[in-house]
């Protein structure tokens, strides 16, 4: 009689100790799962002759790419792609690169970004993510949002891109909320681009490039402190962050890349700013690292 309530207490043990292990192995796996994610970015492009030659900022792109793992593939949110009422992803094999500037030297109309794309990545974001219905697109290609960086931080043009366009219909919370349906992209090391500018006001650029406007310094430090602090709640509500934001994002086109890169941010990443800087008088080159 007394055995059966120690055999009874023996297999609820074993149970536990079964149990335990299988919360332990899991805790362990979701630990390497975060280990094994893959960094998100945000990358200030600014003007696109910075292409050319070899510069601060696209030095620091370059350094970016040898620094974080290689990535199976890059899905880029340019600020150059807007769609109104509708996402889409690229999903052609060859993406053509597109020169979607005018006046620059003939050697910017020259370059190409002969990275491949990667269909099956496209359905399957198109696949899984349910709200909102992201289509595919076989149109568009490498804006030079996309391409200008891209060209610095991975010159062997050997990883698939896919770019994602901006729904500019929608609103700054939109965005953040549709760029954490897409963290399962880390998960399988794929690399999130958002590209734009924090700090863009094209009516006010300067044509010298070390020109800087007060306010625009001082939103790029704010945004910078907000970051810090992880405040993102007032970058998304950026119209109430006073007359410099107002300033600096004139059209948020430049501005909601960054959203997508926040929105990716968990509490176990980290946040840094491998580039900084203020060029033509209104364009903040500042970047945002997430991992
Ligand atoms: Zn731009």
């Amino acid at each position: 009689m007394k055995r059966r309530p120690f055999i009874k207490s023996l297999l609820a043990s074993t149970a536990l100790l079964s149990m335990d292990l299988k919360t332990f192995a899991n805790t362990l796996s979701e630990n390497a799962d975060d280990d094994l994610k893959m960094p998100a970015l945000f990358i200030g492009h600014g003007a696109p002759t910075y292409v050319l030659g070899e510069n601060k900022y696209n030095k620091a792109w370059k350094e970016i790419g040898k620094k974080i793992p290689t990535p199976k593939a890059v899905v880029c949110i340019s600020a150059h792609w807007l769609t109104r009422g509708k996402t889409m992803v690229t999903a052609m094999p060859k993406p053509r690169t597109i020169h979607d500037f005018g006046g620059f030297p003939q050697a910017m109309y020259d370059m190409q970004y002969p990275a491949p794309g990667d269909e099956t990545l496209a359905k399957e974001i198109s696949n899984t993510i349910q709200n909102p219905h992201i289509e595919l697109d076989h149109q568009w290609g490498f804006d030079h949002g996309t391409w200008t960086v891209l060209y610095h931080m991975f010159p062997n043009a050997d990883i698939p891109v896919l770019q994602m366009s901006i729904d500019y219909n929608r609103d700054a919370q939109y965005h953040f909320d549709l760029a954490q349906q897409l963290q399962f992209l880390r998960k399988q090391g794929v690399l999130i681009v958002g590209s734009g500018n924090i700090v863009h006001n094209l009516s006010k650029l300067i044509f010298d490039e070390q020109e800087k406007f007060d306010w625009a310094i001082e939103f790029d430090e704010t945004s910078k402190n907000l970051m810090e602090k992880g405040d993102f709640k007032s970058l998304i509500n950026y119209q109430s962050l006073g007359n410099e934001a107002l300033l600096s994002i004139p059209t948020p086109d430049h501005y909601f890349p960054l959203m997508y890169t926040l929105g990716l941010k968990t509490e176990k990443d980290q946040i840094s700013f491998p580039v900084e800087g203020v060029s033509f008088g209104s364009t903040s080159m500042r970047a945002v690292l997430i991992s």
